[in-house]
């Protein structure tokens, strides 16, 4: 650290994305990463000319690419926003509406904290219930910058539609995002509350289920006010927030909607499947709508387990937190991925 850097910023306790091991190849199941490639579309899209276009800047407006979702969604282009990656709006969210303060789950996507101590936000986490989900009541007219992931991460809980409305309901003088990373695999989402209420901002990802994690690419379904206000600092910080080539893939990403509706499924089906293999073997794992699973054993440890896959080359991701240390979260690979990770645990439990 130099001594020229602003005093807040000394401080900041950075955020740890997962592992991207150079080592060789891994089973990589710690990042919630798609097992499938891009729609064939989707992947023999770019040629020669979309490279030589580089020289230009792209389109700050991101026109076709915003009514492309907007038409799949049933919305207006004014109630979508695009960013580089969804962190990038959740960052937007907590300096744009966390000037009095922002509420949050004590486990839930770490990089909430980051995000609120880099604005100077002050923040509560609320613990979830025993059983780790999150009890919408502690939410109720609290009117501050709400922020929620559903399906929550890295527990994979999914809230039910009716309590996440009486959280926005009940704090009609805050913004209340909901994170909807994951809820293509079987969460519910609230973007079509945006008709009713101008403080709901959803924000979603390419990342995960439209198999792009590389590419950068998140958006917001949420109401025309507080689209505008994103699109105040996108143009006060990048305009060109997103790459002409990363532009040109999410187009045809959208177009190709069916075939990443069926990669969905089949994640929903083998993560019921491993779900199944490993509380035969012994784990108690959280109930998921999400693409991964979060397992802990009584006779393992959660970060024994994760070295000892690790030794096998198979990644998962374990998280020191005290309340969640015994767990690890397993991203849903392919099926032989996950039959591999269940024989490479039974070898393990042997030892044990
Ligand atoms: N929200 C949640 C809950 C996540 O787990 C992630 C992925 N780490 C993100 C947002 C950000 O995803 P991305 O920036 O790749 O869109």
């Amino acid at each position: 650290m130099s001594r020229f850097l602003k005093e807040n910023y000394k401080s900041l306790e950075v955020y740890t994305p997962g592992e991207q091991p150079k080592d060789g190849e891994y089973i990589k199941l710690n990042t919630n990463e798609s097992p499938f490639p891009p729609a064939p579309a989707v992947v023999d899209l770019l040629t020669k000319q979309d490279v030589e276009n580089l020289r230009l800047y792209s389109d700050p407006t991101l026109c076709t690419l915003k009514e492309k979702l907007a038409k799949l969604y049933g919305v207006e282009k004014e109630n979508i926003f695009l960013s580089n990656g969804s962190d990038d709006i959740l960052n937007f969210a907590f300096m744009a509406f966390g000037h009095n303060g922002a509420l949050f789950p004590d486990i839930t996507y770490g990089f909430y904290t980051v995000f609120a101590e880099l604005h100077g936000v002050e923040y509560e986490e609320i613990p979830l219930r025993e059983d780790f989900t999150v009890d919408y009541k502690d939410y109720l007219g609290r009117n501050k910058l709400i922020v929620i992931a559903n399906p929550n991460a890295p527990t994979g809980d999914s809230r039910p539609l009716w309590e996440i409305e009486e959280i926005i309901k009940s704090n009609p003088d805050s913004v209340v995002v909901i994170d909807e990373a994951y809820v293509d695999f079987g969460g519910n989402s609230a973007y079509k509350l945006i008709e009713k209420y101008d403080n709901l901002l959803t924000v979603r990802t390419f990342s995960k289920s439209r198999s792009m994690a590389g590419a950068r690419l998140g958006y917001a379904i949420g109401a025309k006010g507080l689209v505008e206000d994103l699109m105040r600092i996108k143009f006060s910080t990048n305009p060109y927030n997103i790459n002409r080539l990363t532009c040109a893939l999410g187009e045809a990403t959208v177009d190709a909607e069916d075939y990443y509706t069926e990669k969905c499924k089949e994640i929903m089906s083998v993560r019921e499947y491993t779900k199944e293999k490993l509380e035969e073997l012994g784990f108690e794992v959280l109930s998921s709508s999400s693409n991964f699973l979060f397992a802990k054993h009584n006779k393992i440890s959660g970060e024994k387990l994760y070295t000892e896959l690790k030794s096998r080359r198979i990644l998962v991701r374990h998280f020191t937190k005290e309340r969640i240390c015994e767990f690890n979260r397993i991203t849903i690979g392919t099926l032989k991925q996950m039959d591999t990770m269940i024989d490479a645990i039974k070898e393990i439990l042997k030892g044990e």
